[in-house]
C-alpha cells in the first residue's frame, strides 16, 4: 500500500513522471494490466489543470465494459473543452475497464464485476489487481468522482444520481449535478463509489441510458451535470444546473412480472405512473391470454426493460416512490415543460427502444 502522505499523493502537477503545468493539459496513460498476448494494457487518461489552485476531480466511465454514455460524454469534453477550467485538476478516464470494453462486455473475461472488486489487491486475482492498480494510482490522488453509467444491458434509465446522501461532502457534489432525481443510497461493498468515499474522495454514480450505445441528449445530459459539477467546486464559471425538479428519495422498486412471454409497453423512463396502472402487458405469442404487470404504488418510471420476451420473475419496471407531495410537484414541472427541453428528449429517446401502446381495459389482473 502506498505510504505517501496525503500531500504528495494529492500533487496534481506529476502524473506518470510527466510534469503537467498549471493551465496544460495532457494524456498520460500507466500500465494496468496484460493482454493474453503479454502485450502491457495501458489506461489512457487525460489531465487538464486549470491556472488557480483547487480541487482534484476524477471523471470515470465504463468501468462497466459495455456502458458508453460516459465513454462519448468524456471524449467529448476532451476534444471540445467545452467549458474554461479556471481552476484545479479534470482526470477524465473514458474507459476503466478496458479489458470488458474490448469485448464490448460488462465484466472481465472471468466474469467478475470490476466494480465490486474496490480497492482491490496486488495479489488478488484479475479484477482485484486491475481495481488496486486504479485505486493507487488514481483515486487517491482525487478529492471527488463521478462515476459514470448506464443501466445494465437490455434496459433504459431516465438520469438519476444514486449517492450517500448522510455524508455531507457526497451530498454536495450530488445535488450540484442537478439531476431531477437523487437515489439516497448506500453503495455495495467493493464499488468504486464506496471504497473511495471511505478514503475521502467523495464519490457518487451517475446513470443514464442504455448499455452499448451513444445517445445525442444522454450526452448532453451527462455534460450539462459534470459542468454544474465544476461550477459548484469553483472550478469553472458559470450557474449550477437547475433541475426541472427535484427529488431525493430511497425507496425504489424493480417491478417484476410473475408470467412468462412477449411484452406491450404502456409506460416509458420518465412517466408518472398510478397505482394499479398496468406498466407494460405479456401476451402469449399470439396475442392471447393477456396478463397486465400493474404499478404497486404511485411512482415514476425511474427505468425499464427494453426486452420484449419475459419469464417469470423478470424486471420489467423500475420505479421511485416519492411522496404524494412531489409527485404532484413532479406533474405540474412536467406540465410545463416544452417537447424541446433536455427532460422531454430524454423521455422521447428512452421510449424509442420500445413499442409503446395504450393498455386495454379487457384485461384481467
Ligand atoms: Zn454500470
Amino acid at each position: 500500500m502506498s505510504k505517501e502522505s496525503p500531500a504528495a499523493k494529492k500533487d496534481p502537477s506529476n502524473w506518470f513522471d510527466e510534469i503537467i503545468r498549471p493551465g496544460e493539459d495532457e494524456v498520460v496513460s500507466f500500465q494496468i494490466s496484460e493482454s493474453y498476448l503479454g502485450a502491457p494494457i495501458k489506461l489512457p487518461i487525460h489531465i487538464w489543470r486549470g491556472e488557480r489552485k483547487g480541487p482534484t476531480v476524477l471523471v470515470t466511465a465504463a468501468i462497466h465494459g459495455d456502458e458508453l454514455n460516459g465513454t462519448g460524454t468524456i471524449r467529448h469534453i476532451i476534444s471540445e473543452q467545452p467549458f474554461d477550467l479556471e481552476a484545479g485538476t479534470l482526470v477524465l478516464v473514458p474507459v476503466v475497464n478496458l479489458i470488458g470494453f474490448q469485448s464490448r462486455s460488462r465484466l472481465l473475461p472471468d466474469g467478475h464485476d470490476l466494480n465490486r472488486h474496490f480497492p482491490g489487491s496486488p495479489d488478488g486475482g484479475t479484477a482485484s489487481r486491475i481495481a488496486h492498480c486504479f485505486f493507487e494510482q488514481v483515486v487517491k490522488r482525487s478529492d471527488y468522482c463521478i462515476d459514470l453509467h448506464t443501466t445494465a444491458a437490455g434496459r433504459a434509465a431516465f438520469p438519476c444520481v444514486r449517492a450517500d446522501m448522510s455524508n455531507e461532502k457526497v451530498a454536495g457534489i450530488a445535488r450540484s449535478v442537478g439531476t431531477e432525481f437523487i437515489i439516497d443510497c448506500k453503495a455495495p461493498k467493493g464499488t468504486l463509489r464506496t471504497s473511495a468515499s471511505n478514503i475521502g474522495c467523495a464519490t457518487i454514480l451517475f446513470e443514464a441510458g442504455e448499455a452499448l450505445k451513444l445517445d445525442s441528449d444522454v450526452l448532453e445530459y451527462t455534460l450539462l451535470g459534470i459542468e454544474s459539477c465544476l461550477i459548484h467546486l469553483r472550478m469553472v464559471s458559470g450557474k449550477v444546473k437547475k433541475p426541472a425538479y427535484h427529488i431525493e428519495t430511497s425507496e425504489t422498486q424493480w417491478v417484476r412480472t410473475t408470467k412468462g412471454g412477449f411484452l406491450d409497453f404502456h409506460v416509458a423512463p420518465g412517466d408518472l405512473v398510478k397505482q394499479g396502472e398496468p406498466i407494460a402487458t405479456s401476451t402469449d405469442l399470439v396475442g392471447d391470454d393477456p396478463h397486465p404487470i400493474k404499478a404497486p404504488r404511485d411512482g415514476f418510471v425511474l427505468g425499464m426493460t427494453t426486452l420484449p420476451t419475459v419469464a417469470p420473475g423478470d424486471a420489467v419496471c423500475h420505479l421511485a416512490y416519492p411522496s404524494r407531495n412531489e409527485l404532484r410537484k413532479i406533474a405540474r414541472a412536467c406540465e410545463r415543460l416544452s417537447e424541446e427541453s433536455l427532460h422531454e428528449r430524454m423521455r422521447n429517446d428512452l421510449a424509442r427502444g420500445t413499442v409503446m401502446t395504450e393498455s386495454t381495459n379487457d384485461v384481467e389482473g
